[in-house]
């Protein structure tokens, strides 16, 4: 069964106290939520403080990076091992903030996406395009090029541990939000490449998150759009009134479908 999920992408905000509070709080606000997956992805620092929180929760913890080495010579960075051992289960990569401010190119995401697996990570797979792209009509030959150098030789049994996560880089921490038509139009394309790739069947167990400026206000209206099956949330997963309520709008919307 495909798993809606609303993940929150912190970036770089929240010391390790701050971190505690908000999770020790947003834990005890969640409890009625009976059908959305939960994700926090703290800073690296909070990691490990958080996880012994979650423990005893449903809610998963991701990381927002890795290195693709299991370990080495490589200061300031921190391995898929190591995230592991802070009890993390998923870790975002290939974010535009990678791709774009820290130069991170398509091999690079490729060994990251490879590593994480390998080392039993879920990776939280990134893709969006510019807005320069959009407006050039380059976006879904932008998508699939990500998609493709992603996803290459990935087994079905690795696909079943990969969330993809459209992201248009000019919809994130701007205010701009896709269009339902813009979100479905590319929620559907990257479907259909795992389709082709895996099988119908396949490409249906895959959630796909819309992220991007998603907030109370648009989450009801995004969720109901073909081919959205959750947000990664940045901005707004900072504020637990805000994070707690789009988590509900999806976990009501998920109890209507049930019906
Ligand atoms: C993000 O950082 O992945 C993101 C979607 O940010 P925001 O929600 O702030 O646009």
């Amino acid at each position: 069964m495909k798993e809606y999920i609303v993940a929150g992408n912190w970036k770089m905000f929240k010391g390790v106290r701050e971190s505690v509070d908000f999770t020790l709080n947003l834990s005890k606000k969640v409890l009625n939520l009976r059908s959305v997956k939960l994700i926090l992805c703290p800073p690296f620092t909070s990691l490990f403080s958080i996880s012994e929180i979650l423990r005893k929760t449903s809610i998963g913890l991701g990381a927002q990076n890795m290195h693709f080495a299991k370990s080495g010579a490589f200061t300031g960075e921190i391995s898929g091992e190591m995230l592991l051992s802070a009890g993390c289960e998923y870790v975002i990569l290939g974010h535009s903030e990678r791709r774009h401010v820290f130069h991170e190119t398509f091999e690079t995401i490729k060994s990251k996406i490879d590593a994480a697996l390998a080392q039993g990570l879920k990776p939280i797979i990134c893709v969006g395009e510019k807005i320069e792209e959009r407006q050039a009509g380059q976006t879904e030959n932008v998508i699939r090029a990500q998609y493709e150098s992603a996803c290459a030789g990935l087994s079905a049994e690795d696909l079943k541990k990969c969330i993809i996560a459209y992201e248009p880089v000019w919809a994130i921490g701007t205010g701009l939000t896709a269009t339902p038509q813009q979100a479905s139009e590319m929620h559907q394309l990257i479907r259909h490449l795992f389709a082709v790739q895996f099988s119908v069947a396949a490409a249906e167990e895959t959630t796909i998150l819309y992220g991007g400026s998603v907030k109370p206000e648009n989450a009801r209206e995004l969720i109901e759009t073909e081919g959205i099956d959750g947000f990664l949330v940045g901005g707004a997963s900072l504020e637990e009134e805000k994070f707690v309520k789009i988590a509900d709008a999806v976990d009501q919307f998920i109890l209507t479908q049930e019906k």
